[in-house]
């Protein structure tokens, strides 16, 4: 294979350094196949272009127009997806492995696209939370909403996965509506440039949003701004050293850090030999250690078990990972691949020496080449230790490769404590099928992990594994970990944003985010709100109904028809001993389609379909002979396709003395 010249795009052009080259290995026959580097590169003249340029282009689109964006994206990276493959076995990865990150990381861009046009208004401004009463009249009231930061995000990405960790950051990233500057690891930086390269050759972002560093960073660092964000992957010592830069501390820089972690996995009290939880805990502690090689930040490196069944772990273990084939991950039947560099292969080496200061190594051997020639082989290493308090190293030391040791515990308790003397990790599995043993763990162990799963025979056929951080499930924890949090759907594109408690009046703040608030002002007019197009539907186009009389009979008929002959509606003397109520009420249901019956126009029309009611409360009572009437008010309206689109309709029903019975948010289905 030739020698690739790795380039750096800067500023909306590609840019090959050509002094203080690094070279970069295959991991699988240690020939030199690229060269990289970003000597030359104006780093200041980058960040003043990703806010100058690609700040406000991005900003001046809506959250359904990134999110259409994300999903183009991830379109671009399937449609080439063979290229990746043929460029991810060169770090070791098996084809399994290069699913993960390849297909993994444009699922990751599919699943932010989603929720960005499900969960997200097609407007700019995120509304955060109910608008807060501060005033007695309601003319001064409170609201909570995000906007993008107006800087850029530096993401500085670790090497074990070069599409998906890059793609994990920038789909919330982009979807904030913020630029972006990606700093790939060097030892696999080459998937991570042409996976970049796809994106940009795909023409879908706007200039100025993203930009590609292939090598060091400079003195990027001096120029950061507290609009700016880090988001850092990779070891504990690079995280320390980014993180106490002094303009991080002194701007203020938001700064995400997803370390290292002794991810721990712990096999229940009562999940003995011979229990399915054994056979699946089994199966997990050696599919961790094998997929990717080891080199997974959620994977298991330590493995606990009640100190009887810890001989019965061993044993099956070691048989398990003596299936394990090594070799050229192209090659059919082999299930690993090799650690992405000779330099990772020397660290792992390393750290296992240290680990055998406490542990024994039960199976593997560290120094032996599995496969002859240059690459990057290691065998799978199964350390124990009988002393889990006396080996410190075992706590503290990660071997980031097929490496995990397994140790005893004495009860419950002591299994927590150990869980936990990993000191803040990324993820935890625990396999039980006793919802006690469950219990106890989350209560004391959730505290000092970032994802815990609990696993059993009823879940394990369709669990996503230990080791699979989820788009829409929050990734990193606390203590050595890192304290950052990525991910979890809309959370992890509220960290590229700032959040403002907005104060002032409520039609006031109602227009500023494009948001019907309560308080603010109902237009009526003319024409029923059901026969307009949601492009002629304006936000607080209101209907106000005529009102009807709620009777005895109605509530009777009703409760015949349904069969819902509850107390409440039927027994005037069970009713008022009720402390809520002073006699029989209408049924709630009864007034949501009394509400129905009132605000309706029922000919075909924009109106495709009901689709649902979110934040329903009955407030008041609704006595026979009282009056009810309806106010319907346009809240928000997002075209979805050009088919159909969704309007949020806040409805209050009121009685004949203006209190509010019910109130609710319908969702309606119309046509554009
Ligand atoms: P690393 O050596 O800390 O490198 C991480 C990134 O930082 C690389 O892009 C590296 O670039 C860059 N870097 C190093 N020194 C820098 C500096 N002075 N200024 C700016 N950037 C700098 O970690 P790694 O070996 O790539 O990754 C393995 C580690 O990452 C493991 O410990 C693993 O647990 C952790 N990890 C954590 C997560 C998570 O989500 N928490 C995920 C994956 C990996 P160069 O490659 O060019 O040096």
């Amino acid at each position: 294979m030739k020698t690739q010249t790795l380039l750096n795009y800067a500023r909306d052009e590609w840019y090959a350094a050509s002094t203080s080259l690094a070279e970069v290995q295959s991991a699988v026959t240690g020939e030199t196949i690229a060269v990289t580097g970003s000597a030359g590169l104006d780093f200041a003249a980058m960040l003043d272009h990703a806010r100058r340029v690609g700040g406000p282009a991005l900003r001046r689109m809506t959250f359904h127009e990134r999110a259409h964006m994300l999903k183009a994206l991830g379109l671009a990276i399937m449609a080439r997806k063979e290229e990746l493959y043929e460029l991810s076995w060169q770090t070791g990865a098996t084809r399994t492995d290069g699913w993960i990150d390849i297909e993994g990381g444009a699922g990751t861009l599919f699943s932010f696209s989603s929720k960005g046009r499900r969960e997200l208004p097609n407007s700019r401004i995120l509304v955060d939370g109910n608008v807060e009463m501060l005033s007695r009249h309601g003319s001064f009231v409170g609201q909570h909403v995000f906007t993008p930061l107006q800087g850029v995000a530096l993401h500085i990405n670790a090497f074990n996965f070069p599409v998906w960790g890059m793609l994990e950051k920038l789909g919330p990233t982009l979807l904030a509506g913020v630029p972006a500057i990606v700093k790939p690891a060097s030892s696999t930086g080459y998937v991570a440039e042409h996976a970049f390269r796809i994106m940009i050759e795909s023409g879908i972002l706007p200039p100025g949003a993203l930009q590609l560093i292939m090598g060091g960073v400079g003195d990027l660092f001096e120029h950061l701004t507290l609009q700016d964000v880090v988001s850092f992957t990779g070891s504990a010592q690079t995280a320390m050293k980014l993180q106490s830069h002094p303009v991080i501390a002194r701007e203020s820089v938001r700064f995400i850090a997803e370390r290292d972690s002794l991810n721990a996995s712990v096999l229940g009290p009562d999940a003995a030999p011979g229990t399915p939880e054994f056979d699946l805990f089994v199966k997990e502690v050696a599919r961790e250690m094998t997929v990717k090689a080891g080199q997974k930040c959620t994977a298991i490196r330590r493995a606990m078990a009640p100190a009887a069944h810890i001989d019965a772990l061993e044993e099956a273990l070691r048989q398990r990972l003596a299936k394990v084939r090594i070799g050229d991950p192209r090659e059919e039947g082999v299930t690993m691949g090799a650690l992405a560099s000779r330099a990772q292969l020397a660290s792992v080496r390393a750290a296992v020496t240290e680990l055998t200061r406490s542990a024994r190594i039960v199976a593997g051997d560290p120094d032996a080449s599995p496969v002859a020639g240059n690459g990057a082989f290691i065998s799978p290493i199964l350390l124990r230790t009988d002393d889990p308090w006396g080996s410190p190293a075992v706590h503290d030391v990660e071997a980031f490769g097929p490496v995990s040791t397994i140790m005893p515990y004495r009860d419950l308790a002591d299994a927590v404590a150990l869980a936990n003397r990993g000191m803040g990790s990324l993820a935890l599995s625990l396999f039980t099928y006793d919802s006690a043993v469950a219990e106890e763990f989350v209560l004391g162990a959730g505290a000092y992990h970032g994802r815990m799963m609990i696993l059993d025979r009823t879940s394990a056929k369709e669990s996503t594994g230990h080791g699979s951080p989820l788009p829409v499930l929050v990734h990193g924890g606390p203590g050595r970990a890192g304290g950052g949090e990525e991910m979890g759907g809309v959370r992890g594109v509220t960290h590229y944003m700032q959040r403002t408690a907005l104060q002032g009046a409520p039609e006031m703040l109602s227009r500023v985010v494009r948001q019907w608030l309560p308080g603010a002002a109902k237009a009526e007019g003319e024409i029923h709100p059901f026969r307009k197009r949601i492009s002629e539907l304006e936000i607080g186009y209101t209907l106000k109904t005529a009102s009807r009389i709620v009777t005895l009979e109605d509530i009777e008929h009703f409760a015949e028809f349904t069969g819902d002959n509850f107390y409440a509606h039927m027994d005037e003397e069970a009713a008022r001993a009720n402390p809520i109520f002073d006699g029989r009420v209408a049924h709630g249901y009864l007034i949501l389609s009394f509400a129905a019956g009132l605000f309706v126009d029922p000919a075909p029309g924009p109106v495709l379909a009901n689709y649902g009611l979110e934040g329903l409360r009955f407030l008041t009572p609704l006595y026979p002979g009282d009056a009810m009437r309806v106010e319907l008010t346009v809240k928000t309206r997002s075209v979805r396709n050009e088919e159909m689109g969704e309007v949020r309709w806040a409805v209050f029903v009121f009685n004949q003395k203006d209190e509010v019975v019910a109130s609710y948010d319908l969702l309606t289905m119309n046509r554009p």
